[in-house]
């Protein structure tokens, strides 16, 4: 390893963004939602579930945050809204689904958009026998639900755009900045 490498440092991000909640901004309402979460969950068997890729900062972040014995799973789960199928059917990879019979289930994902995630999600989760089922997000958009689903622990309600950073992507990029933002065009 050189010590006086003379490469400059990397772009961090190829194009500009508008910051819609700042790091500080995430990082305190992390530590608060981690306080409610050991609140409601003590001294039960806990699983928190994060769903990939999106999911995965907000949940590094948060179980550093609980300081309560649990476990973690991760499952992967996408939606194809292309031509050949309907909008919102979920894809659930089985190989990646835990096991939650008798744990107390946290289903974690970045953001609820339209709902379909989530609400599949839980009903999946419901199915392998989890002894209750709630739900974390680090941000809601409004105006966009098309089912219904009350998250439990929500980070921030944001206006209907798409947003990047602290996990969400574009096209695979932007999930390592540690604020969220918007693409400027
Ligand atoms: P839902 O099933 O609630 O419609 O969608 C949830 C999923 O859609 C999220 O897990 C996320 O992967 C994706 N999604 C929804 N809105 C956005 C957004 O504004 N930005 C990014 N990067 N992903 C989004
Ligand atoms: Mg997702
Ligand atoms: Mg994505």
């Amino acid at each position: 390893i050189a010590f006086d490498d003379p490469t400059p440092p990397k772009k961090r991000n190829p194009r500009a963004v508008d910051v819609l909640i700042t790091e500080a901004q995430i990082q305190d309402r992390v530590r608060e939602l981690g306080r409610q979460i050991e609140a409601d969950y003590h001294g039960k068997p806990l699983t928190i579930v994060a769903v990939l890729t999106g999911s995965l900062i907000f949940l590094a972040d948060l179980i550093r945050q609980i300081e309560l014995p649990h476990r973690v799973a991760l499952l992967q789960a996408s939606s194809y809204r292309g031509a050949t199928t309907s909008a919102g059917v979920l894809n659930v990879n089985e190989a990646f689904l835990p096991e939650v019979s008798d744990r107390d289930v946290l289903l974690l994902d970045d953001i609820l958009d339209t709902g379909h995630t989530l609400a599949t999600l839980v009903g999946r989760m419901s199915m392998q026998g989890a002894r209750s089922i709630r739900t974390a997000v680090l941000l809601r958009k409004i105006g966009r639900q098309e089912v219904h689903l009350e998250p439990d622990y929500c980070g921030f309600i944001i206006p209907d755009a798409f947003v990047i950073g602290y996990g969400l992507d574009y096209n695979d990029d932007y999930r390592h900045l540690p604020y969220v933002g918007i693409l400027t065009p």
